[in-house]
């Protein structure tokens, strides 16, 4: 009989904090740029080259590290990792090792309705390589924009059972990171970048199975796929009595395939060492606490506050808290018309749709403001909901009172029974057959008045109230 075996996924996250300058100079960190216009002597490693801290970065690296739960170490140390590599010019990159900035943390985030921890060893700073970029007019060619770029990288506990699970974590990082203003979530530019760690262990063991690194996985679907892959490939070398060779591998998604990269290497094949153009790192507990009053209240627990106290479902919790920029629309619209469910239904429905997203920021059609004052339209019965979608399509992308709009094209709800009975009566004589179906006690058929007057009104009408005038006419009395 074929053995059972557990899944067990650690995933090394890399994120670029989102600063202007580079961890070490003062160079530009922009993306998109002329290929080496963004260096200095420092990133190429020139003789006698200082790097000098960038304040910036270590503030955003602690405010992640608190908004992970982990504990801030107030003094660490940089490290040189030393590797040849062509997009390294100094042959080294400046990482943490032994002493990191923040340990021991937690990533709280919800599965198929169930709440799930996953533990981070350790959130450590370090500086970004350079890019080769292969086949420009035959040649390789290497690009140093992104050398000495600040990245956290976050490593998870291998707490994680399945690939789903894994890609559902990797959700909530980004999601987390983004909310607190140290990332812009972009997978695909490479701004956050992910490795797995799988293994497999018969089921009941303790002891972890020998692992596989599989490499920058950069979208949530390959980090899914890729770790989908990777077990059937280890459970078949298992299944046949074979053992895992420790390695670091490559996925391809275009064929759905992962391949080996090169054998996994130990730390001391890095030569690790305390940096000497640096000094210890020494965090002030003053910093820490200015980080922790800017980390606020993150997407998990907000989302559980607005379905406990708010009434929200799940999924409109789920899909208005994931963007920091779509929470704060919701909250401020709220603040202004205090009915979350009628404001999460059209923050879904009509703004999301004409919503463009660049990183930390929105762009919306309309502001809460705006917002606000057309659903409170809506409330005091002075449009129907119908017309509030016509008022909309007009102020999207302005910043137009929906008020003077709906003056402006003369929208009304007829809301009063007078002007609404005669057109009532008008129907009733003219259709006996319904009306003598209604008064036999068929309620269903009142609909088919409704509609009538609907249509004559052009769907201005307010639909309880005709409801409640046939009702009265017909002699059956309100529902
Ligand atoms: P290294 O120092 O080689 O990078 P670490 O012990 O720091 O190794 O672990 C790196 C990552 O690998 C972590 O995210 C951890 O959760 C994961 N990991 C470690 N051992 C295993 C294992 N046996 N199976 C799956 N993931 C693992
Ligand atoms: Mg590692």
């Amino acid at each position: 009989m074929a053995t059972s075996y557990e899944t067990v996924i650690g995933l090394e996250v890399h994120a670029q904090l989102l600063t202007a300058s580079k961890l070490f100079c003062s160079s530009s960190t922009e993306f998109g740029s002329t290929p080496n216009s963004h260096i200095s002597p420092v990133t190429l490693g020139l003789p006698g080259a200082l790097p000098v801290l960038n304040r910036r970065a270590v503030e955003m690296a602690v405010r992640a590290a608190l908004a992970l739960s982990c504990t801030i170490h107030e003094r660490s140390i940089f490290a040189r990792k030393n590797y040849f590599y062509p997009d390294l010019p100094k042959g080294y990159q400046v990482s943490q090792y032994e002493e990191p900035f923040s340990t021991d943390g937690h990533l709280e985030f919800e599965l198929e309705g169930a709440v799930r921890r996953v533990g981070i060893v350790r959130v450590h700073m370090e500086e970004d390589a350079g890019k080769n970029v292969h086949g420009v007019g035959g040649d390789s060619v290497v690009d140093l924009n992104r050398a000495g770029v600040p990245l956290i990288e976050i490593v998870g506990a291998p707490d994680l059972r399945s690939s789903g699970e894994a890609a559902a974590y990797m959700r909530a990082l980004r999601d987390v990171l983004l909310y607190i203003g140290v990332n812009d979530g972009n997978l695909e530019e490479g701004s956050l970048r992910c490795d797995a760690n799988v293994s497999l262990r018969p089921l009941g063991q303790v002891e972890l199975g020998t692992r596989c690194e599989l490499k920058n996985l950069n979208s949530f679907r390959f980090v899914q796929k890729a770790i989908d892959v990777e077990v059937a490939r280890q459970t078949a070398i298992l299944d046949a009595g074979g053992t895992i060779e420790q390695e670091t591998r490559a996925f391809h998604p275009e064929f759905g395939t992962t391949s080996t990269l090169r054998s996994k290497e130990d730390a001391h094949d890095y030569r690790y060492f305390p940096e000497p153009d640096l000094p210890p790192l020494v965090i002030p507990p003053a910093m820490i606490e200015a980080q922790r009053a800017l980390v606020g209240e993150l997407p998990f627990a907000r989302r559980q506050r607005w379905v406990s106290e708010l009434g929200l479902t799940p999924a409109a919790a789920l899909i208005l808290s994931q963007h920091p920029a779509v929470a704060r629309l919701f909250e401020d619209t709220l603040a202004a018309y205090p009915q979350p469910v009628q404001v999460a239904n059209w923050i879904q429905t009509e703004v999301l749709r004409g919503a463009r997203s660049h990183g930390t920021t929105m762009e919306f059609g309309v502001t809460s403001g705006q917002l606000a004052e057309l659903l409170g339209l809506v409330e005091a019965g002075t449009i129907s909901g119908k017309q509030a979608k016509e008022v909309f399509a007009v102020i999207e992308g302005t910043l137009r009172s929906p008020r003077a709009v709906v003056s402006e094209l003369g929208l009304r709800v007829v809301a009063d029974a007078g002007s609404l009975r005669p057109l009532c009566e008008e129907l009733i004589a003219a259709h006996p057959k319904e009306a003598a179906a209604v008064r036999a006690g068929k309620r269903g058929i009142l609909g088919f008045f409704v509609g009538q007057v609907m249509k004559r009104t052009n769907k201005s009408a307010e639909p309880k109230l005709v409801n409640d005038l046939f009702a009265e006419l017909l002699g059956i009395g309100p529902e």
